[in-house]
């Protein structure tokens, strides 16, 4: 039986995007099947061979933000890895009841981010395909800052970049790292995600409290559009790059101008 969330306690709520809102059918069936096929056809050789060639180079990256980095990939490889992920556009998924957790959730009148390591082409990639945004106060890539979620050093950035109080934060992610690191910075509500791969097995979630689906999340969850609680932190923020829109937003400080398109 899920835990019912406390959520009088909860002003602000991050969402993880792969493998926690969408399925990550779509990331892994990318990397580790449409990538070694595309490579193996570059160079004229089996894609057995190309997966024996890719697979360690994959696992060598984990962890660090060029993981994440499609520009890095696709210098490393040699093919255009924005341009692979648009022929599989149509295997992106959302997970069940997460729209409708969404449109809940915003009504209540917490500040909701989509949090996320993925470079932000994908992100609008994935939006679009989606059609998630308009749930979102912002949109936070990671890849901005340089740091990824899993690394200590992500979250006292985010929060000297976005104030938010850890202990009224719930954060969702599919990650152990990650969560691991959200937890030791402070953040008090957090769940994990049993099954972020609609085509393999459940995930065993370690220590934390998981969910299988988002509507586990929904009891207690009720409007307080009369809270005060802001919609939106006070200070503006310019869209980090051109064309995209003002609401949601993507944030984060530093993003290098190479990183746009
Ligand atoms: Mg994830």
């Amino acid at each position: 039986m899920p835990e019912t969330l406390a959520w009088k306690d909860i002003d602000t709520v991050f969402l993880d995007m792969d493998g926690t809102l969408l399925d990550l059918h779509f990331d892994n069936h990318f990397w580790l099947e449409h990538v070694p096929l595309r490579y193996a056809e570059k160079h004229a050789i089996p894609v057995a061979q190309a997966k024996h060639a890719l697979y360690p180079r994959f696992r060598a990256m984990e962890g660090t933000i060029d993981w994440y980095c499609i520009d890095y990939w696709s210098r490393e490889l040699g093919l255009d890895i924005g341009a692979l992920k648009r022929e599989l556009e149509h295997l992106i998924q959302v997970h069940p009841h997460v729209a409708d957790f969404l449109r809940v959730l915003r009504a209540s009148g917490r500040r909701v981010a989509l949090l996320t390591n993925a470079h932000h082409r994908v992100v609008d990639l994935k939006m679009t395909a989606t059609g998630l945004a308009e749930h979102f106060d912002q949109l936070i890539c990671a890849h901005a800052f340089r740091i990824p979620k899993e690394d200590p050093l992500f979250w006292p950035r985010l929060a000297t970049e976005d104030p938010f109080d850890p202990q009224r934060t719930l954060f969702v992610d599919d990650s152990l790292p990650v969560l691991r690191a959200a937890r030791d910075f402070g953040i008090r509500h957090l769940r994990a995600v049993r099954l972020p791969d609609s085509k393999a097995p459940p995930k065993q979630t370690g220590e934390f409290l998981a969910i299988e689906r988002f509507d586990e999340l929904t009891p207690g969850l009720v409007t307080r559009r009369h809270s005060g609680l802001p919609r939106q932190p006070s200070h503006p923020r310019q869209p980090s790059h051109p064309g995209q829109p003002s609401h949601p937003r993507h944030s984060g400080a530093g993003r290098n101008p190479k990183d746009d398109m």
